[in-house]
């Protein structure tokens, strides 16, 4: 099947075919937002967005997907055969979906950026409490240089994470011309911050972080996605890259 979910033009409107793995919430959307190519030959301005509704005649969902992380998110694959929208769910004018994917994702990156930040200080929270109450060879384990300095690049480093997302927010806000990169940094960074904290949480932790009772197993699984989800880190890396003229 082609990669792309293909519009075709029929009378009243559009009838959509093709396939989309991953999608998050699939199982609950009432109202899909669906990127589909309006035209074969035309890269940029061959993509439409088109609202449907969900369990739409010729939309189908595949079962959900069991995954690493995210337990309580639904993702699963969407196939449309033949499923008929009609004229007026078009969203916005024909062939500007490029545009609008691109505005959407600077948002989404902006949103997992602050996930990642958020994920990272839990883990960090349940480290630091753990560090003070958690004694080993007659000392608590905070005392220890290797955990205390540990726990010291931690939190420097979600610092930095956070300012950088909130000035890439503020350049989302503004309009501003580098809304872009400055989100493309932000997601890249604060998906590493949180991915390399909640490791070292797990290791201030020791055997009881490897337990699933311990919030912080839960966030080391979660934090995976944060640097595949919204574009990977190789796909934050080129936008910046050609930002960079390269
Ligand atoms: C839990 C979950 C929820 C998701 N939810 C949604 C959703 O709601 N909506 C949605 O549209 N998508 C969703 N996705 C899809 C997600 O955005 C993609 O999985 C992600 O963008 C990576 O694309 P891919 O899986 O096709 O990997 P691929 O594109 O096959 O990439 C595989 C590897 O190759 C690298 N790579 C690919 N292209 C390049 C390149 N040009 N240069 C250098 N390296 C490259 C990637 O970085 C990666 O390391 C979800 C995925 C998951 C796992």
């Amino acid at each position: 099947m082609d990669r792309w979910i293909e519009a075709k033009r029929v009378d009243g409107g559009w009838v959509l075919n093709g396939s989309k793995m991953f999608i998050t919430n699939a199982g609950f959307a009432d109202t899909l937002i669906v990127a589909a190519k309006t035209d074969r030959d035309s890269r940029h301005h061959g993509i439409s967005t088109f609202i449907v509704r969900g369990g739409a005649d010729g939309m189908t969902l595949g079962e959900p997907l069991v995954k690493m992380g995210w337990h309580s998110s639904d993702t699963r694959e969407i196939v449309f055969d033949d499923c008929f929208v009609p004229e007026e769910r078009l969203l916005g004018a024909e062939g500007r979906g490029f545009h609008q994917i691109m505005h959407a994702f600077d948002r989404e990156r902006l949103l997992l950026a602050a996930m990642g930040v958020g994920l990272a200080q839990a883990a960090f929270d349940g480290a630091l409490a753990y560090a003070r109450e958690r004694e080993a060879f007659g000392a608590p384990i905070g005392s220890y240089q290797s955990i205390r300095h540990r726990l010291s690049a931690m939190a420097t480093d979600i610092a930095a994470a956070r300012l950088l997302s909130y000035h890439s927010a503020g350049r989302f806000d503004q309009e501003h011309p580098t809304a872009t990169a400055t989100a493309a940094m932000a997601k890249l960074l604060a998906a590493r911050v949180a991915n390399e904290v909640v490791d070292d949480a797990v290791q201030v932790f020791g055997g009881a972080g490897y337990i699933e009772e311990t919030p912080v197993a839960m966030h080391y699984r979660d934090a995976r996605i944060l640097r595949i989800g919204g574009g990977s880190d190789e796909v934050q890396m080129e936008i910046l890259a050609k930002r960079l003229g390269l």
